[in-house]
């Protein structure tokens, strides 16, 4: 008998995508024996009210620049083509339908981002499509004791003390992101001129 597909599933705004990122999917991905991890730029991001989030078309350009050099990385349009704001159940059926009911599906999700979920709505759907492994993120505890039994993991992962929101503001002031995400997203960011105006 083959052994199961194992696939995990990094979703993001990717604003811009760094090696917090990359690391995070990388430890995982090694850690949980996956044959893919597929990174999933968000549309309209429900999290995100508040500021200007960089075109989507752009995002995902970052996401396969950075993960184009890696062969059990890939990124996924299913988010950014479904209209309207991107909630993760959506990702995940999604995701389901295209690997078929054999693929194990791994979500891979910082501290952060994993404790805004637990009080979401609709868990109990989330945790059947999928095994949720949080990662650590420097100024996040992990450790929350209402974790649902067998489908939520915690995993700690080399303290990366690197966000989105700092590249952003950097190179919104001017100040080098080099060696923070990979050097094709510096000269990315600089042609499309990203970041520039209206920042963070
Ligand atoms: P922003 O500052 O705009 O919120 P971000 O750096 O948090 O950006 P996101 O696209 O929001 O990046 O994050 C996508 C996923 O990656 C989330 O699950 C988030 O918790 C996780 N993540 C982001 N940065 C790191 C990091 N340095 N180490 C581990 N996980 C991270
Ligand atoms: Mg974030």
């Amino acid at each position: 008998m083959t052994q199961k597909r194992r696939l995990g599933i990094m979703g993001g705004t990717f604003d811009p995508i760094h090696h917090g990122h990359l690391v995070a999917a990388s430890e995982v991905a090694h850690f949980y024996s996956l044959d893919e991890v597929v990174f999933v730029p968000t549309g309209l991001s429900s999290h995100k009210e508040g500021r200007k989030v960089a075109a989507a078309e752009d995002r995902y350009l970052m996401a396969v620049i950075a993960t184009a050099s890696n062969p059990a990385f890939s990124v996924s349009r299913v988010d950014i083509d479904r209209p309207g704001p991107t909630y993760t159940v959506d990702t995940l059926r999604d995701m389901r339908q295209i690997h078929g009911p054999d693929a194990e599906l791994f979500f891979i999700t910082g501290a952060d981002a994993l404790e805004k979920m637990l009080t979401w709505h609709d868990t109990d759907e989330l945790f059947e499509l999928a095994h949720f492994v949080g990662v650590t993120r420097p100024g996040h505890r992990l450790a929350d004791p209402g974790l649902p039994d067998g489908r939520v993991s915690l995993m700690e992962v080399p303290a990366l003390s690197i966000s989105s929101t700092e590249c952003r503001e950097r190179v919104h002031s001017g100040e080098p992101i080099w060696y923070l995400v990979p050097d094709g997203i510096v000269q990315y960011i600089n042609k499309r001129d990203l970041y520039r105006a209206d920042a963070a």
